[in-house]
This record gives structure tokens, sequence and C-alpha cells, in this order.
């Protein structure tokens, strides 16, 4: 499978659930990196492929999985990748400027270099694609909405089909209620029941919901129209506030949580206030999606800070065994698959994230669901 972003090209090849190669291919376009634009990036791709005895000519190889970021509303499946998918997928560029011609980049390429496999778009988009009118909507006049394609989307999607899957089999309720914290660089919540998601907490872009690295996550909307007449900032200016300057880096200088724990371990004021910050927010919308599924079967913590840090996942769900939800704090310290007290109602579960696999089994299902058709 193959994640071609903007500037790096991740990929993995796998044999069922089994590894065979990943690697990455970072830095595309900057001075020093070995690659000068994504055809070069993927060539290495190849050639490593290649030294492995796993080329990309290799007659074992039966797909190409891609990720892609933005499928609008247009995608909510994984898709067999022809010239109109192509040509779609570039009709949703304006929601997406900067992942989607990357992504399509690398497809591009990846066509180009066996024209003859079958090659599969695995969207961010997708999984939340299931989200009622009610979740997806803005409340703001629909015929603007609607020409300019403005709702809810979601992203991360892959992340949280896979972790939803796993933590309900977890605990034994495949068809169960899940509540997602996907909590890495960039972070996003979701509640999912019997598989589907009902709401989540990204929106028509990454920006929105939770406390990220660098983004803000919610704000009320009007900030930004008083940063550009107040403040006197340009559009650009407040997108790289909110965007590249804003989360954790914004409130104490630090965008990584491991930075940040050791200041707080310090008693940096800057780094608890960002820190209360993001569990507050965390928080709120286990509260809000708690209620939203009525009934919680688990709560799955996946990504960097999700999987690493049991600081976050202790502080953002003390005081709530109300709602039946308790950590017990040596299974948490421990990081263990399940980190729930045994009587809790609510299990809590650290699911390692594997947006990859995902990828990979996706793209089979739909080349064994062609070979089928
Ligand atoms: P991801 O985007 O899922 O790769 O997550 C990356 C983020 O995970 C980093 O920026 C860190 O903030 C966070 N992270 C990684 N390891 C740890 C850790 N041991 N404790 C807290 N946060 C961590």
């Amino acid at each position: 499978m193959l994640n071609s972003g903007s500037s790096s090209v991740k990929y993995r090849l796998m044999s069922g659930n089994e590894r065979l190669a990943s690697g990455t291919i970072e830095r595309i376009g900057e001075p020093g990196s070995p690659a000068a634009d994504h055809e070069t990036a993927l060539k290495i791709v190849a050639t490593e492929l290649a030294e492995k005895g796993l080329g990309l000519d290799s007659p074992e190889l039966v797909a190409i999985g891609h990720r892609v970021v933005h499928g609008g509303t247009t995608f909510t499946e994984p898709t067999l990748i022809t010239e109109e998918v192509v040509r779609k997928v570039q009709e949703l560029i304006p929601l997406a400027p900067l992942h989607n011609p990357a992504n399509l980049a690398g497809i591009e390429v990846a066509r180009r270099l066996r024209p003859d496999l079958p090659q599969v778009a695995v969207f961010d988009t997708a999984f939340h694609s299931t989200i009622s009118p009610a979740a997806a909507t803005y409340a703001i006049d629909r015929e603007v909405a609607g020409r300019l394609r403005i709702r809810r989307y979601g992203f991360h999607g892959t992340s949280h089909a896979y972790v939803s899957r796993e933590a309900a089999l977890a605990v034994g309720r495949p068809a169960g209620n899940v509540i997602v914290l996907h909590l890495g660089n960039g972070a996003s919540a979701s509640a999912v029941s019997a598989g589907r998601c009902l709401d989540t907490s990204m929106g028509m872009t990454p920006l929105e919901g939770l406390v990220m690295g660098t983004r803000s996550g919610d704000l009320d909307p009007a900030v930004v129209l008083y940063l550009a007449r107040t403040g006197g900032m340009s559009l650009d200016e407040i997108d790289t506030l909110l965007n590249r300057r804003g989360g954790m880096l914004g409130l104490c200088g630090d965008n990584d949580m491991r930075a940040v724990q050791e200041r707080l371990a310090d008693g940096d004021p800057d780094a608890e206030l960002a820190f209360s910050v993001y569990c507050h927010r965390l928080r709120k919308y286990v509260g809000a999606y708690y209620a939203v599924l009525g009934t919680v079967d688990v709560i799955a913590f996946t990504g960097g800070v999700g999987e690493n840090s049991p600081l976050v996942r202790l502080t953002a769900l003390a005081g709530l065994e109300a709602l039946g939800i308790a950590v017990d704090p040596g299974r948490n310290a421990r990081g263990e698959r399940l980190i729930s007290t045994d009587d809790a109602a609510v299990k809590v579960a650290v699911i390692p994230t594997d947006e990859e696999l995902e990828i990979a089994r996706q793209t089979l299902e739909v080349i064994s669901r062609t070979n089928r058709g």
C-alpha cells in the first residue's frame, strides 16, 4: 500500500496480515532529499523493494492500495481506480488542496509503473460517510453550504475503522458501541455503533474538534472574523495561526506531548494549562459521544499520544465513575490492552492503530469483490 503525502511517501508490502517490507521516503522536494518529486520517490520505493527481492514487477503482487485523504460525498467506500475515479478525485482537490494532489501524484506514478495491476483508493473520509444529516450539517444557509460542499466529512477514517473493530472484538462485543479517541499529531474522536460511524469530531477540514499538536480544534468561528477585522491578520496568517501554530504548540511552545509532560513534571505553568485544555476537550467529547451512543461498551485510545501516555488517559477519564468509566491505574501505567477496572461497565482499551494494514485489507476486499463480480 502507498501513502503518498505532500512531503513523504510511505509504503508497506503485505502478504495477508504479514508485513514483508516497509519504508518511508521523506522530505520530498526539499534540499538534500533523495527525491525531488513523487515520481523519483516512487522509483526509490521500487528500487528498495527490488533490493529485497520483492520488486514492483513481481507477478505475486496482486494490487496496490492508495490512501486518499478526501473522498467528499462521492466516495463512501474503497474504490477500484479508473480514469473516471482519478477525475473525480481531482474534482475534490478544492476540499483538500494539500493532500489530494499528493495522493493523486502517487496514483499516477504507480499506474504508470504497473498499468496492468488493479489499484484501489482507500479514502480517509469514507468511514464517516454513515453519520446522519443531523451530525453532518452545519447550521448555516443551506444554499451556500450545498453550493460549496460545506459539511462534516471527518478524517482518520481508516484508523477509526480499524480501532473501533479491534476494540469491539477485544471486549467480546463485535456489534457494540465504541468511542474511539485517535490522539496523534492530529487528533479526532468518533462514536461508532455496530461498525457504523455515528459522529466524528473533525469536520469539513481536519481543523475541527480536539486540541492537536499544532491545530486549535474547536473555536468560536467569530474568532476568525475578529482576527481579520480587529487583529488585521490576512486569511493566510489566520490559517497558519490555527493550523500550524495552534494547539499544544500555540499554548505552550511544544507540540510533542512527551516534552509537554516533562515540563509538567517540573511544574511549568504553560505546560500545565496546555495539558489541562487538551484533557478537558477530550473529556467533553467523551461525554458528547456517550450521549450520541446512549450506551458505551468500550472507549479506545490510539495514536502516538493515546497509545503511549498513561497520564492523558487517566486525566481525561478521571472522575467519570458515575458513567461506569473507571481506569485501573496499574493496568494503565503498564499500557495493557484493557485498562479499565474489572467492575467498570464501560471498558477502556489501548489499541495500537494500523492504518496500513487496514488499507491493505480494504484493498484486498475490493479486489476479491471485483473478481467475484
Ligand atoms: P502519531 O501522529 O500518531 O504518530 O503521534 C505522534 C505524537 O505522539 C508525537 O508528536 C507525540 O506527541 C506523541 N507521543 C509519542 N510517544 C509518546 C509518549 N511516550 N508519551 C506521550 N506522547 C507521545
